[in-house]
């Protein structure tokens, strides 16, 4: 259990990932790490003075919808020209190649769907998603820049972004599909997140309640680390890939 990086937890890990025919895979911020889009607790994570739990609130928006705007205009603008990194790429090929596969992202940037993933669930919503405060209309809006802030519904309200914030629900429709995966996965592959908050937390071990083997991509420790099966120590550029392309 909890088996660091080695040729033979990454030889393991990449033969269950190939006899396997139901495989969830769960992402977070790491995994677009090396596109350049910067995590949260890294040193990037921060705009202007503000930490991102004083920003991605109901309470922040209610009472300063451009200010909170202004965060997400930037993060759009700097996520925009960015691309899917080999790490997406990997999980792509894994998704083509396996029977049953479900992607649940933390992420909020798109890049796993430019990467030519289909069975995907965004767990966080995305940041090129609107929804009006008024109406509820939900549409995509790729907008960059996104003009004059706080952007309006046709109706007269204002928009927001179709993300999930800090004290708000997951998304019902997605957390179902996640997991229903964990409890038919024979695999289960965690790349780039701290794993620290729900469902992220709880998915790998339902999984393993099920008979699943947990295989965690992290280059730290992490909450995971000592309950999965294999645990790989490294970037998720090069070691998804690795482990994609040894269990063809
Ligand atoms: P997180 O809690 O998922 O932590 C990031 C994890 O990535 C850490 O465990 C870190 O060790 C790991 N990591 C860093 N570089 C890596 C690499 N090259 N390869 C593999 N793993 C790597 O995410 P967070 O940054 O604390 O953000 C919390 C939430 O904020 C996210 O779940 C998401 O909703 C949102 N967010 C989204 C994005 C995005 O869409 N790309 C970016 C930042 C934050
Ligand atoms: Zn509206």
């Amino acid at each position: 259990m909890g088996s660091v990086r080695t040729e033979a937890g990454l030889e393991a890990a990449a033969r269950r990932l190939r006899d396997a025919d139901r495989v969830l895979a769960l992402t977070g911020a790491g995994v677009s790490a090396e596109s350049g889009v910067p995590t949260f607790r890294g040193p990037e994570g921060l705009w202007r003075q503000f930490r991102p739990e004083d920003l991605a609130t109901p309470e922040a928006f209610e009472r300063d919808p451009r200010l909170v705007w202004e965060w997400y205009a930037w993060r759009r603008e700097r996520i925009a020209p960015l691309e899917p990194n080999a790490a997406h790429r990997a999980l792509a090929a894994l998704e083509s190649r396996t029977v049953e596969f479900l992607l649940a992202t933390q992420n909020v940037d798109g890049l796993h769907a430019v990467a030519g993933n289909r069975r995907l669930v965004e767990l966080h919503g995305s940041l090129w998603r609107v929804r009006c405060t008024g109406c509820r209309k939900l549409r995509e809006d790729r907008r960059v820049p996104l003009g004059d802030l706080p952007p309006r519904c046709a109706c007269g309200a204002v928009l927001r972004p179709d993300v999930v914030w800090f004290g708000e629900a997951l998304p019902e429709g997605a957390v179902g599909a996640a997991l229903k995966a964990a409890q038919t996965a024979e695999v289960v592959l965690v790349v780039g997140t701290s794993a620290l908050v729900y469902p992220a937390a709880a998915l790998p071990q339902i999984a393993q309640g099920h008979g699943a083997f947990v295989v965690e991509v992290n280059p730290e420790e992490t909450a995971l680390t000592a309950s999965a099966d294999v645990s790989l120590r490294g970037r998720a550029a090069e070691l998804v890939p690795a482990l994609v392309e040894a269990g063809q």
